[in-house]
């Protein structure tokens, strides 16, 4: 029974002599790679889409495509798919930058045979689920940084870097900037008689509420325990105020699971010209600590 071939390489190359020269080697390797060809660019972009192919060799000058750009276009185009560049001997340097560009290897027309072409097609495979995972890996680590595992929102690390930036674009333009601080009324309670889970699931509906209720730009972010923050770009005192009220009455009316209710207490300021985060930040804290003082399930400012 023969073994089907380990591979499936896309051939993008219009010269049909080197075609066939590359298509001869690799059926010499036997049960290395299934070949399928295209002439053009866009014609191996449509194979990409309709086979799944394990890497591409690729001829950079073609009818609809020359130059570095063919490599840019197809790794836009296809960024997971391992491209391996054919180049003449004269093109080489070309070909270095091409690499540098993000494809895996190139190999020189004339100078490729059947164990330089599985060595590379190999590699280059290889090298390829490695990049993904590294890259995967780097995206759930900046994730992790800037989003809090429990709500799903901002969290403090990430807030005070866009606070920083806020409050410069303010003092820049001119612009107004609010901030709305909220803190859960008595939520101790909560995880006293509910348990730790039903906390949770509060918190990760609390979030969730202001989330739907906050417009695009606006900066929504866990601040710590169970006390959250909107950083209100373009909006003055009064204006975050009438968010503030919208959220306490939200989170007031609604249903957090068996008829459970839970309040909010928010404070919120407006940013002045000669704050800072500690000072802004500060008199956000105050407000709220009056609204829990004057009776909680309510919104105070300062
Ligand atoms: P107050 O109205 O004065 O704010 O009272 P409170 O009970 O909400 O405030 P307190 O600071 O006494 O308690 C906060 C509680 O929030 C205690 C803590 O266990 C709980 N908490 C903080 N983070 C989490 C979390 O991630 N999950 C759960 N379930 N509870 C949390
Ligand atoms: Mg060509
Ligand atoms: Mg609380
Ligand atoms: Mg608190």
């Amino acid at each position: 029974m023969s073994k089907s071939p380990l591979y499936t390489v896309l051939l993008i190359e219009d010269d049909a002599g080197d075609a066939l020269l590359i298509e001869e080697i690799l059926e010499q390797q036997e049960c290395l790679a299934r070949l399928v060809t295209a002439e053009r660019l866009a014609e191996g972009m449509s194979c990409l889409q309709h086979i799944n192919c394990d890497a591409v060799l690729l001829d950079m000058n073609l009818p609809d495509s020359s130059g570095l750009s063919t490599m840019t276009r197809l790794i836009d185009f296809a960024p997971g798919i391992p491209i391996i560049i054919l180049t003449g001997d004269s093109d080489e340097s070309f070909a270095i930058e091409a690499v540098k560009l993000g494809a895996q290897d190139y190999l020189v027309k004339g100078s490729i045979d059947g164990k330089i072409l599985k060595r590379s097609i190999f590699y280059a495979v290889e090298r390829k689920k490695l990049e993904l995972a590294l890259k995967q890996t780097r995206d759930l680590f900046e994730r992790q940084a800037r989003i809090d595992y429990l709500t799903g929102v901002y969290n403090r690390l990430m807030l005070n870097e866009l606070l920083e930036a806020e409050q410069q674009r303010a003092r820049r333009s001119g612009a107004d900037l609010s901030l709305v601080m909220y803190d859960l009324d008595h939520f101790k309670k909560i995880n006293d008689s509910y348990g730790h889970t039903v906390g949770d699931h509060v918190l990760k509906e609390v979030a969730q509420l202001a989330s739907n209720n906050v417009r695009a730009h606006d900066i929504l972010a866990r601040w710590g325990g169970e006390e959250f923050v909107v950083l209100v770009p373009n909006s003055d005192l009064n204006q975050a105020i009438l968010l503030a009220e919208k959220l306490c009455c939200l989170c007031r009316s609604y249903d957090f699971g068996n008829g459970l209710q839970v309040t909010a207490s928010f404070g919120v300021t407006q940013f002045r010209a000669d704050d800072n985060t500690e000072s802004f930040t500060v008199r956000a804290d105050e407000a709220l600590y009056l609204a829990k003082r004057n009776g909680r399930n309510r919104v105070e400012s300062i």
